[in-house]
């Protein structure tokens, strides 16, 4: 089991750019403001959207594309470290124009519509991403 006692450093908030790719503008905002620690949460609508599903027999990921208009209900993730670099992992909580819910690993290619946000930002050393034999997860350290 791994535990890390922190603290919040900052928050970061705004609105992302209509027509971005959600996952790597909000990757591009831990960039340029040196974020490589902390949690990110989201709401707002895409215009379309890929998600992921792991399957844990194959050790692969599968995929969606969902072609549609769709709100964010809910986006949570976190960001650490990944080959040296800010990762942020999410998972977004989507629904369509008759409310039913699709959901899973937030993959690039989703399309923002309109999106609000908040990171905030962790003290102290940030955990680092290595292959993890057991899932094949590129996972934070096991302790
Ligand atoms: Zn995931």
């Amino acid at each position: 089991m791994l535990i890390k006692k922190t603290e919040a450093k900052s928050l970061y908030t705004g609105r992302l750019t209509h027509g971005a790719d959600l996952l790597n503008e909000l990757t591009q905002i831990c960039e340029q403001n040196s974020i490589t620690f902390g949690r990110v949460e989201a709401i707002g609508a895409v215009k379309k959207a890929k998600i992921g599903y792991y399957n844990t027999d194959t050790f692969k990921y599968e995929y969606h594309e969902l072609d549609q208009a769709l709100e964010i209900l809910n986006l949570t993730g976190n960001i650490s470290l990944k080959d040296g670099k800010p990762m942020v992992h999410a998972h977004v909580t989507l629904a369509d124009n008759q409310s039913r819910a699709f959901g899973g690993h937030l993959c690039p290619e989703t399309i923002v519509f309109a999106c609000e946000y908040v990171i905030e930002q962790f003290e102290g050393e940030p955990f680092s991403r290595g292959y993890d034999k057991e899932t094949g997860l590129p996972l934070w350290p096991a302790e």
